[in-house]
């Protein structure tokens, strides 16, 4: 017979980026928190994703600029990549962070921590071993895993998925990655940094989600480095032969190919983590994307909320963090606080940076109408010209009244430089007050500010204005 607890206001399920957030925040109240976790803490974020990742990026960025030392004047005596001491710094970093999010420190923020599983049992208890747990509200947080797909072959090949591409202790030598996602095109160019070499199959137009103006440039700048794009296939077997991957792909424009690597990761998707839930026990309602919610987050069960990955929709960890803090105001306070999905930025960290925030150009001729768009190049900005990252640009698409309908930049420092543009999405800020924003010269956030003058260069009548302007602009000054 299960036990039963004494009935804690919150009840989380998942203790990875969403999940910690929400128990945190719900704990810092007074109010009783379990959470719960059947893994290690952290989540994905911690184990096998962000932090690993970007400590990765880091190394392969830091071999890039050894080896473009030239253009500065600085000579490169030898350069080598010890790929064991690589994947050592990912692997640090993530153990840096660790402590941040263990159970001792949940412990201490006065959380109940309770290892295991956690299935419903009924719409108000969830069960983990044979603890049952009656709360007023529970919070799902349980995340997503890679999606692996039927090809015919794969199961039996050795493959790599994002988060175990750390385990590696040699660099693949030729790394085949199935998927042209945010996640397999910055490993595309990490490894490529670092000395593999790299083709990525995708069946679809590769980052059709994003501008397409602003993804050709990355797309450009990955060929450039000699990432090995191939697009409109469709992968129809692996093989694996001896210490070599095959993998047999059908072009759309007929025939069969076969890629030989020595190495294969797969990144096609992520699915929701749902299936040991037991959701129908608890009357929540699912789909094969994820758990069904309303605006404030709210499953068919009303004592239950469901955020981060496991809802479908963007699956980045400040998107978790955003939806942890927004449930436990509605579920702790009776709050109403929807989710404004135009308000959440997104970054794909590779080199150049793709951030993107609000409406893509078509969606905002469908919402607005007459939209305007502004553009301004890097080329165009002292810092960028100082340091050589002259390649990208910023493009802003507003209404006709200057409100912000969408920003997408690709650049240096892009992912930085977006933060401005979600505060201004965030709290409906015109144009206006990004051309009067006083930034700090020379910094990449000045392209935001540039871009944003040009919405009033056209409309300016005096000549004279226009003058001025035009001259602070030649001469790097803040007007
Ligand atoms: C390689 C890689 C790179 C990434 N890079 C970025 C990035 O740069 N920026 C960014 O914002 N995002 C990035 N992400 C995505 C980010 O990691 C996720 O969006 C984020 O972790 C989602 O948070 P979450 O709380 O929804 O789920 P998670 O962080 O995955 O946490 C879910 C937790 O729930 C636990 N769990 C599952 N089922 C149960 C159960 N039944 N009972 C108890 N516990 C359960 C799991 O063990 C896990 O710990 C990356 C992901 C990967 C894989």
């Amino acid at each position: 017979m299960a036990q039963q607890n004494k009935e804690p206001e919150i009840c989380v399920i998942g203790g990875g980026a969403g999940g910690l957030t929400a128990a945190a925040a719900a704990a810092a109240t007074g109010a009783p928190v379990v959470l719960i976790e059947k893994g290690r803490m952290g989540g994905q974020s911690l184990n096998g994703g962000t932090v690993p990742s970007k400590a990765l990026l880091a190394a392969a960025e830091a071999a890039n600029a050894v080896r473009s030392g030239a253009r500065f004047g600085v000579k490169t005596v030898r350069s080598g990549i010890d790929f064991t001491a690589v994947m050592a710094h990912a692997r640090q970093a993530a153990q840096a962070v660790a402590p941040q999010v263990s159970a001792e420190r949940f412990v201490g923020l006065g959380v109940r921590v309770i290892a295991g599983a956690a299935r419903f049992k009924d719409a108000n208890t969830v069960e983990v071993d044979n603890t049952a747990i009656r709360a007023r509200r529970f919070i799902i947080a349980t995340g997503s895993s890679p999606i692996v797909p039927a090809i015919p072959g794969l199961a039996d090949a050795p493959y790599l998925l994002p988060q175990t591409v750390f385990d590696l202790s040699d660099c693949p030598r030729h790394l085949i990655i199935i998927g042209a996602g945010n996640i397999g095109l910055e490993l595309a160019q990490a490894f490529r940094r670092l000395g593999s070499d790299v083709t990525v199959l995708e069946a679809e137009i590769p980052l059709r989600r994003e501008d397409p103006e602003c993804a050709g440039v990355v797309l450009d700048a990955l060929a450039r480095e000699g990432v090995k794009l191939l697009t409109g296939i469709r992968v129809v077997q692996v093989r694996r032969l001896l210490a070599r991957i095959q993998v047999v792909i059908a072009k759309s424009e007929g025939g069969e190919q076969t890629i030989e690597g020595t190495h294969l990761l797969v990144a096609a998707g992520r699915q929701p983590n749902i299936e040991d839930l037991d959701l129908d026990a608890a009357g929540i309602r699912h789909e094969p994307h994820g758990i069904v919610v309303d605006k404030y987050l709210r499953t068919r069960n009303k004592k239950v909320y469901a955020i981060g990955d496991v809802v479908g929709g963007p699956k980045f960890s400040h998107v978790a963090n955003h939806h942890a803090g927004l449930v436990v105001r509605n579920a702790l306070f009776r709050g109403k606080v929807a989710v404004d999905r135009r308000a959440l930025p997104w970054v794909m960290y590779t080199d150049p940076e793709l951030a993107q925030i609000g409406f893509l150009e078509d969606e905002a001729r469908a919402h607005a109408g007459t939209i305007r768009i502004l553009r301004w190049p890097y080329r165009e900005n002292d810092r960028a010209v100082a340091t050589g990252a002259t390649n990208g640009h910023i493009k802003v698409i507003t209404d006709r009244r200057g409100g912000i309908l969408g920003v997408t930049i690709v650049g240096a420092a892009a992912s930085e430089n977006i933060a401005i543009w979600s505060l201004a999405v965030g709290q409906k800020l015109k144009i206006g007050a990004l051309a009067g924003l006083i930034v700090p010269l020379p910094t990449y956030a000045e392209v935001g500010k540039r871009a944003a003058i040009t919405y009033f260069m056209r409309s300016l009548t005096s000549s004279r204005v226009r003058r001025i302007i035009e001259r602070l602009r030649r001469f790097g000054g803040n007007g």
